[in-house]
């Protein structure tokens, strides 16, 4: 075992070794132009690239057409919602997203609203479910997009979409989902769960930093888009550039390789997960859990450990076990985390919380180890803590 160990998958996962193998021919001989036409260098560019188009499509349930390659789920989110806005400016402005989605859709959104667009956005409940009812409510006539992720990045909820996807179809507004943190993860369809836009990125699936895209739904509804970066016509129009073919190639193994593994990969995460959870809750005690334990990512552990000095805590931890925090992610800005804030959780607790990101590389002999280390640095500053002694008073 190496240390230190790997365990911030929900921020980033390493290129599976298979990914990194399918890149490399297209970084050497095979460097085409994907839209030179006139000669093979650039016909095997293309038809790689519409290999991995394929296979992404397919771990969705969509067709290879409705799949545009973008930068990353950044870009994917600002092309979904202000090239539908842009689009569909004439049959209304606005637009529902909800408190916990990431900065790039909230960002978006704000920036929006700058424009004459209104934006709802829903609250969350202790688990960090958004409410039907809410939503239900929310959407107007002048309503053109529903924004809502599927799992959340921070505490791994699994939001609704199957009925969410529902209530927009009823009221005939499109419905995007940021999916990042879902899908390869667990089965996301978007046929199934009525989702007319998906924002995909490679990096959270074992791919490479840089490669993503978004599903844009072709029928039933057809759904178009203002591009935002103009060009060349690459890729329908919706996005110009020269594709960056080694990274869609390994986008396009992940996928088939996500497809071919979720299920055995899910049970085992969940099942490292599950161990963590139930051992740090026994050996640390006064712990909580952020979230949802049902409605959860399986590889998503948020918790927060009262009577500890957060930093400090993370500080001593990481220098093993490289997991996140729940303070915003800039060491000089200790606001707690907004996500952990939307749910009620406390400033107290959210200072005090560790996200771990289990994913296909830990092993269980990392998790013990996590747990000792954990179990063993929180001891460690809760001896040295008057908080903690006064509150312990007659309790030991
Ligand atoms: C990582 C992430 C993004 C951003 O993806 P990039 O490809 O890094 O731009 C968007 N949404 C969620 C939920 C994420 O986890």
């Amino acid at each position: 075992m190496k240390l230190p160990i790997y365990m911030d998958n929900q921020s980033t996962t390493p290129v599976d070794p298979r990914v990194l193998e399918a890149m490399l021919p297209y970084y050497k001989e095979d460097f085409g132009n994907a839209a030179s036409r006139s000669h093979a260098f650039g016909e095997h560019a293309r038809e790689a690239v519409e290999n991995a188009r394929a296979k992404i499509a397919h771990l969705i349930n969509a067709q290879p057409e409705e799949i545009v390659f973008t930068s990353g789920a950044t870009e994917s989110n600002n092309l979904a919602i202000k090239g539908i806005a842009e689009m569909y400016r004439d049959k209304g402005n606005h637009i529902i997203t909800t408190t916990i989605e990431h900065k790039s859709v909230l960002d978006t959104c704000k920036f929006l609203e700058t424009t004459g667009f209104r934006v709802t956005y829903l609250l969350v409940d202790r688990e960090g479910l958004i409410s039907l009812e809410d939503l239900r409510k929310a959407i107007t006539p002048k309503t053109i997009l529903i924004s809502v992720m599927y799992a959340n990045n921070e505490v791994g909820t699994l939001e609704p979409v199957n009925e969410i996807g529902k209530i927009a179809k009823e009221h005939n507004v499109f419905f995007h989902c940021d999916a990042v943190q879902a899908i390869g993860k667990i089965p996301v369809n978007v046929q199934v769960m009525g989702i007319d836009l998906v924002s995909i990125s490679a990096h959270k699936i074992y791919g490479s930093k840089g490669i993503g895209a978004l599903y844009v739904r072709k029928r039933n509804p057809r759904v178009r888009l203002v591009p935002i970066i103009h060009g060349g016509g690459h890729e329908d129009s919706l996005r110009s550039g020269t594709l960056n073919v080694p990274a869609i190639v390994g986008f396009g193994r992940a996928a088939e390789i996500c497809e071919h593994e979720m299920n055995g990969e899910a049970k085992r995460t969940l099942h490292l997960r599950e161990k963590l959870r139930k051992e740090l809750t026994e050996k640390v005690g006064e712990v909580h859990l952020n979230g949802s334990l049902e409605k959860r990512l399986p590889g998503n552990l948020n918790m927060s450990f009262q009577f500890v000095e957060g930093e400090t805590l993370l500080n001593e931890i990481s220098e093993e076990v490289a997991v996140s925090s729940g303070s915003a992610c800039t060491s000089a800005n200790l606001e707690p985390s907004y996500v952990l804030k939307a749910l009620g959780v406390g400033e107290d607790l959210a200072h005090t919380s560790i996200r771990f990101g289990i994913g296909r590389f830990n092993t269980e002999e990392e998790v013990d180890y996590a747990i000792n280390r954990v179990v063993k640095v929180v001891k460690h500053l809760r001896a040295q803590s008057p908080i903690y002694s006064k509150a312990t008073v007659g309790k030991v």
